[in-house]
Parts: C-alpha cells; structure tokens; sequence
C-alpha cells in the first residue's frame, strides 16, 4: 500500500531521513521505533511533503506521490495524526471531526460522524465542548476521529500513547488494534512504548540517525537482544 524507495529529507543542512526504505502492506499495523531525534515524525510528514524528500520515491497503491501537494495526498487515502494531537482548542468537539472531512464528500459527513462517535462514544457526549478542555486521552481520540473522517485507508498514528496514563494508553492500543482488524485500516504507528507497539505490530522497523538499522516481524523485534537493550529494558 505504502513504499518508501531510498528516501532521504533534509532540514537545511541537517539529514533528517537517509535513504530509508520501508513498505507498509494492505492490512498490516507497521511499527517503527526509534530514540529521541531518529527521524520519525519526519518519515510522517515527509509522506505528506514537508520537508520534502530530497531523494527517493514515495508509493502510495503504486502511485509515485512524492511530489504531489498534501491536500492531494489526503484526497488519496491517507491520513496523519500528528504527534501533540494539535486539536484545535478553542474549537468544539464537532467543529474539531469536520475538520478533518474533506470537503469532496460532504455526502459521508453524517456517516462519518457516527462512525467515529461508535468508536469514541465520550466524543459524541461532549460534541459540543472546547476540545481544549479534553482529557488528554480523548483529545487524542478526538485526534484520531478527525483523522478518520477523511475516510483513510491508511493511518499514520504519531506518538498516540505520548503523556497518557497507562490505562488510557491501554484503551489507545485497543482501539488501533480495532480499527485494523475490525474496520481494515492499515496502519503505521510511531512510538516511544516499543513494547505495546511491538506487540500489536504484524512487522517493524527500527530508525536509528535517520536509517532503517533493523526490521522484522513484531514478534522478533521483541526478542531481538539489540532491540532489547536500546528500546525494552529501559522502559
Ligand atoms: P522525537 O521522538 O523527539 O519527535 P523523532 O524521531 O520524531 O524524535 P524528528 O523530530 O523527525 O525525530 O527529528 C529528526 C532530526 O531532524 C533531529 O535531528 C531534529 O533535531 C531535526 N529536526 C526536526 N525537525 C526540524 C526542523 N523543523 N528544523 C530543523 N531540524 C529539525
């Protein structure tokens, strides 16, 4: 569904992304780990053009999207939730999930909002309410509500779990393990809790200095004595 080919980003001078090569298949959640600064919300954006790759293809269903503007990207399947949430807080609940619909299928807005509302149903209670009064976890339910409102195939989930308590994080892996298995979203989850993102992950990679250092399924990336030691033991 996704394939990155030899791709590498820039910040002025600085390499962010070095010829990075990643594929995320239909119906698989791909996890991709990696310390502070590795390059991870870059590998995100970059997908969507900012800062653009300097070198390499992006694929999205086959088609070269590497250099095609973001809201044409969107308008393609997939959709990013941004590490921070970023909702708009003085914004309500409501206004907040239209934002994310794109403004072509205007028709899908209802469906849409009941679809995200079964699965966030404290979302639908508090519709009306500033999103910046949230609970950090339903600011990042409502996060991944806006996202699905353009109807994505893909999902790009930045850092969910950052600065949740660990029964909200529980409840966040469980409803991507639920849009995957249950609603068929393909997804590519960043995170810093490599072991629960390990867990649900049909396969992963490992980003160290902007290179891919390490992939394999989830199961052997947590065994695996490298990964261990850098990423699980610690935490
Ligand atoms: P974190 O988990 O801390 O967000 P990350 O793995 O997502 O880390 P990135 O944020 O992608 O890493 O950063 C990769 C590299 O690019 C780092 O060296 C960072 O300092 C640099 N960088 C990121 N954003 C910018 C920017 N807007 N301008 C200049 N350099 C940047």
């Amino acid at each position: 569904m996704l394939e990155l080919q030899h791709v590498s980003a820039h910040y002025g001078p600085i390499q962010a992304l070095a010829e990075v090569d990643l594929v995320v298949r239909a119906g698989e959640i791909v996890t991709l780990i990696g310390a502070n600064g590795a390059g991870k919300s870059t590998l995100m954006t970059t997908l969507f053009g900012t800062p653009r790759a300097s070198s390499g293809r992006i694929l999205l269903e086959g088609e070269d999207i590497t250099a095609l503007p973001p809201h044409r990207i969107a308008r393609r399947g997939m959709a990013l939730v941004p590490e921070g949430r970023r909702v708009f807080a003085k914004m309500s609940v409501y206004e907040n999930l239209l934002l994310g619909a794109t403004p072509l299928d205007g028709a899908h807005v209802e469906e849409n909002l009941r679809r995200v509302f079964s699965l966030f149903p404290v979302l639908e209670t508090r519709r009306a309410q500033r999103a910046g009064t949230l609970s950090g976890g339903e600011q990042q339910m409502l996060a991944i509500g806006r996202a699905l409102m353009s109807e994505p195939r893909l999902l790009l989930l930045d850092e969910p779990s950052l600065g949740l308590a660990p029964l909200v994080i529980r409840t966040i892996f469980r409803t991507i393990v639920a849009l995957n298995r249950e609603h068929g979203l393909t997804i590519l989850l960043v995170e810093q809790n490599a072991r629960q993102a390990l867990k649900i992950a049909h396969r992963g990679y490992v980003l160290q200095n902007g290179r891919i250092v390490l992939e394999g399924s989830g199961a052997a990336l947590l065994a695996d004595s490298q990964v261990r030691a850098a990423y699980l033991d610690a935490a």
